[in-house]
């Protein structure tokens, strides 16, 4: 099969000139006649190429001086039980917000640490809506405050950025994060898994307020406790060097397509599209989420007529479209348009789906 435009919702296409630029510098890094893969962390080939690949974050972001950015093994679910180990600082509580299934994830790994106080939830109405934030019931007491941003398997995104005042605001942007701009100062704590807009799996991503850190619980693995990475600029034992390099190149990619601010005017024309296409099918494809909270990122859909789904996906991958099938909670279509995924893959699918409804509909 040739090249494919890859839905995936994670691990997730990665754009195609930084896996061509991997792979011309695969066997010999700039005359080093060495892999990234082989490098010593500590070498100064490593750390030019870890230096750069934050202070590219940083810049790409606007990510204040008082923030530590930490590059981290163990996913986004690691964070699940580092944030209440590290940011509980003595309380006993924090909140949570419950929209799907990933924050309702985190959710049951902090009851773990501590009292969970769910401040709002839409468990009950199937995760198709974001509370205003008015109706929450939050405490002004609260360790931190954990939402997600984007609830990648649904396809529900929040129009807003909860304001919080004191209780710090702490954000899983796995599936959002360098979609759009954000203002990090609104937040103590934002982390994202690599795998869906950053690079490959197994990285995390931590960017924290420096006025958190040094208050872990006791028993906190080193290896888990942010004051000690941050000290040790995430290399305190062996960091996972070539998703970092990886991320690195990322990272200059989207410098090149001018940043956040445009890839946030793409991608909402891509989202854009393919809900247009949804609605404008009098059925024939529904996605369950009401609109202001649809997400830019992860566009979920069923067919009216069940029966049809294996044929959609097996034509639609004949179609050189892959990876279109729902998260396996769901079952369904769901098609992932991250910042890699180019406008004309979003045009090919909606062509796709037309032409399809055209024949079953
Ligand atoms: C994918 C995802 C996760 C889990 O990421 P892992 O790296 O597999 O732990 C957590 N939260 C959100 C919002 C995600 O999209």
């Amino acid at each position: 099969m040739n090249h494919v435009f890859n839905f995936s919702a994670g691990p997730a296409m990665l754009p195609q000139p930084i896996l061509e630029q991997a792979q011309r510098e695969m066997l010999n890094w700039q005359g080093t006649g060495m892999s990234v893969i082989e490098m010593s962390h500590r070498g100064t080939e490593f750390m030019s190429i870890a230096a750069q690949a934050e202070a590219d974050l940083r810049d790409i972001m606007g990510i204040p001086p008082n923030y530590k950015v930490l590059f981290l093994q163990g996913g986004a679910s690691s964070q699940f039980a580092m944030i209440p180990m590290n940011l509980l600082r003595g309380k006993r509580t924090a909140d949570y917000v419950e929209t799907g299934d990933w924050s309702s994830k985190a959710i049951h790994e902090a009851n773990k640490y501590c009292n969970v106080k769910v401040v709002t939830s839409t468990k009950a109405s199937s995760y198709t809506h974001i509370p205003a934030f008015t109706s929450w019931n939050c405490n002004p007491h609260a360790a931190y405050l954990h939402y997600t941003p984007n609830e990648t398997i649904r396809g529900v995104e929040f129009p807003f950025v909860p304001e919080t005042g004191d209780v710090p605001l702490v954000a899983d942007m796995s599936s959002s994060i360098l979609s759009c701009p954000v203002n990090v100062s609104q937040f103590g704590l934002i982390y994202a898994g690599a795998q869906k807009n950053i690079g490959p799996a197994g990285l995390v991503v931590v960017i924290v307020r420096d006025d958190l850190l040094g208050n872990s619980a006791s028993g906190t693995p080193s290896l888990y406790d942010y004051q000690i990475l941050a000290d040790h600029q995430s290399m305190y034992n062996t960091p996972p060097t070539y998703a970092w390099y990886l991320s690195g190149l990322v990272f200059q990619w989207i410098k090149q397509q001018g940043g956040v601010t445009s890839l946030a005017a793409t991608n909402a024309r891509k989202a854009q599209k393919l809900y247009a296409t949804i609605d404008a099918s009098h059925g024939f494809y529904q996605n369950p989420v009401e609109p202001p909270y649809r997400s830019r990122m992860n566009v979920p859909f069923m067919l009216a007529d069940k029966q049809h789904e294996n044929l959609f996906l097996a034509e639609a991958l004949e179609s050189g479209l892959a990876n279109l099938q729902g998260h396996r909670f769901l079952g369904g279509m769901r098609a992932s348009i991250y910042n890699a995924m180019p406008e004309a893959g979003v045009e090919a699918l909606v062509d796709f789906m037309q032409d399809f409804m055209q024949r079953y509909g």
